[in-house]
């Protein structure tokens, strides 16, 4: 299986507590492979995993070699069963989103980018223990219509067409939440309505669509 993808794995897993949205050996990341998934090992710190750590888990839930997949391995396996656009997923306890997921409240329209997950809100999960069946399905729920969502009591899951869009969905994601907290410490702030939040969803599907176009043929 691809050392190249493994490598990138391991890159984009270290980045996400460099850049400050996990720490030690919480959160949890995978890639889709041809008839499965590569995803994290369960507990291991993320600066000392070697390219063979990754533990393959085929379409039946079952993983391969001597080290346990995250314990998370239903949701990301759920995840790339009913997600076709789903080729990363990304699970991490940013300060802000695990916050605001800790009161339960989902990110409304309190700013036009909220739109980047693909509809008008990011949803809360509701609770359920971590590694759960149940888990997965309040998490496959929440995912509906959109590429991220906070999971109550707990953090955040973002899915994405490859490892570099997962990190930057949930660098920005976090970001708005750190937003919408400070908001919050003033009052309430005023929420775009369901046209306009339609409106940004699909100026966003060809958002930076021309300008990486043009990179392309330089
Ligand atoms: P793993 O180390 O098993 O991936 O678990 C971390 C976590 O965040 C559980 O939700
Ligand atoms: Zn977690």
């Amino acid at each position: 299986m691809s050392l190249e993808l493994r490598r990138q794995l391991i890159a984009t897993a270290v980045a996400m507590n460099e850049q400050g949205i996990n720490r030690g050996t919480s959160g949890n990341l995978s890639a889709r492979v041809a008839d499965g998934m590569l995803i994290t090992p369960s507990g291991q710190p993320y600066a000392a995993l070697r390219a063979e750590d990754l533990v393959f888990v085929d379409e039946q839930g079952r993983p391969q070699g001597s080290r346990a997949p995250s314990s998370e391995w239903r949701f990301h396996l759920d995840i790339y069963r009913q997600r076709d656009d789903a080729q990363a997923v990304l699970h991490a306890h940013p300060v802000h989103c695990a916050a605001l997921a800790c009161m339960g409240r989902p990110l409304p329209a309190f700013h036009y980018m909220v739109a980047v997950a693909g509809g008008k809100d990011i949803r809360c999960a509701p609770y359920a223990t971590f590694g759960s069946q149940q888990l997965s399905d309040h998490v496959i729920a929440a995912l509906e219509g959109r590429k991220a969502c906070l999971m109550a009591n707990h953090g955040l899951v973002c899915l994405e067409s490859d490892l570099t869009r997962a990190l930057e969905l949930a660098l920005e994601v976090e970001n708005l939440a750190h937003t919408y907290c400070q908001c919050l410490a003033v009052g309430e702030p005023r929420i775009l309505d369901d046209e306009e939040m339609a409106r940004v969803v699909e100026k966003f599907r060809d958002y930076g669509a021309l300008a990486a176009a043009r990179a392309d043929n330089d």
